[in-house]
């Protein structure tokens, strides 16, 4: 008998349709080669389209089902053009995580073809240095923890609370070392504790996790000098754990070192509930084109398979990396952000191939 799993599809606003429509093709393709397990698929609309439509972008009625979903593929959300009458965007994205409370975002920054960095003298395989770690990124809380709280009208400032609570510092933690362990064991704080006293107590926090962890080396690097690191030594880094804006900002810095955006996967993970989406977001000027880079959805869908925890499943997902790795060693294999030709379509199919 089968195992099934039931997985919600959001393909959300922009490029988000056309890299999910990849995803679940190549879902759909690694599927036939395992046994015993099953998918089915449903599709429910959120994000800017959907505001625009009826005035919601993520309904009370979807989020219930969502609930229900044994994992979620997500695309990307919101548009420039959309926006609440405070000036920001809508981000169903994030009122999921806080809603789903999937408190883990995870990051993986790997490089797969040395021509792909900015950086010189970095290979993807065989001896050499890599580029190959993992932010972890606290999701619920740190300096988007009071963006939805309502603010008086017509003052003359407005600000934002980065808050930092014990036990969300503490289940991060815990997270990014448990991480560090089924990797290269060191992790690292990334924080500004030489300034703002939450990051102090984030620091405090850590390094009592880090006693229950006693084969995993730690450093802690502040923020700032961690853009300089990651820019100069990215190999000496495993896993590193941050707050929710320092996460956003380094996992696109992370993403500029291994080719963009269309290459970097993430998952927001909490202890009932997952979404896989790339890290991108809806990148409205390249929409439309059949031109985005869908190896980060692709990916996003082998961290789904590896969540789902069923030994076919993380099969599933290591066959991905391997067809994604043996796709992209080709250098006639590179969509338009990387220099090449090949569409979206074409990649996912490129993918596709490789596995069977
Ligand atoms: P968000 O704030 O939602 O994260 P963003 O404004 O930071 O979004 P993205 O939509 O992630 O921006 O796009 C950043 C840059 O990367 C843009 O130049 C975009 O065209 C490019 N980009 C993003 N995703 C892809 C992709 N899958 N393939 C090719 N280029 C991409």
């Amino acid at each position: 008998m089968s195992t099934h799993f039931h997985i919600a599809v959001l393909e959300g606003d922009g490029i988000g349709p056309e890299v999910v429509a990849e995803g679940v093709k190549v879902l759909r393709t690694v599927a036939a080669r395992l046994a015993g397990v099953a998918f089915a698929f449903t599709a429910y609309s959120v994000g800017a389209g959907e505001y625009r439509r009826h005035g919601d972008p993520l309904p009370a009625a979807t989020l219930e089902s969502l609930r229900g979903a044994d994992a979620i593929l997500l695309g990307a959300m919101g548009l420039p053009d959309v926006r609440w009458p405070n000036g920001v965007e809508m981000t169903p994205q994030i009122d999921l995580r806080e809603k789903l409370d999937l408190y883990s975002g995870v990051r993986p920054i790997r490089l797969y073809d040395e021509a792909h960095s900015p950086l010189r003298g970095y290979s993807a395989n065989g001896t050499g240095r890599h580029i190959d770690f993992v932010i972890v990124r606290e999701n619920c809380e740190g300096l988007f923890s009071e963006r939805l709280t309502p603010r008086p009208a017509g003052r003359d400032f407005e600000s934002d609370t980065l808050k930092i609570t014990r036990r969300g510092a503490e289940r991060i933690c815990r997270e990014a070392f448990k991480l560090a362990r089924r990797r290269r064991k060191h992790c690292t704080l990334v924080d500004k504790a030489n300034v703002l006293p939450s990051m102090a107590y984030f620091r405090r926090i850590f390094d009592e996790v880090a006693r229950d962890y006693p084969d995993v080396t730690t450093d802690r690097v502040y923020v700032d000098a961690m853009a300089l690191y990651l820019v100069q030594r990215p190999d000496s880094f495993d896993v590193m754990v941050t707050e929710n804006m320092f996460g956003d900002i380094l996992s696109d810095l992370g993403a500029g070192l291994i080719g963009g955006m269309g290459l970097a996967p993430s998952a927001d993970i909490g202890d009932d509930h997952a979404v896989f989406q790339p890290s991108h977001g809806t990148a409205p000027t390249i929409a439309g084109r059949g031109i985005a880079n869908p190896i980060a959805t692709i990916l996003s869908v082998a961290m789904l398979l590896e969540w789902l925890d069923h030994p076919e499943t993380v099969r599933g997902a290591r066959l991905i990396e391997r067809a994604v790795e043996n796709v992209l060693a080709d250098p006639a294999n590179r969509t338009a952000d990387l220099g090449g030709v090949v569409s979206t379509a074409g990649m996912g199919n490129l993918v596709c191939q490789a596995l069977s």
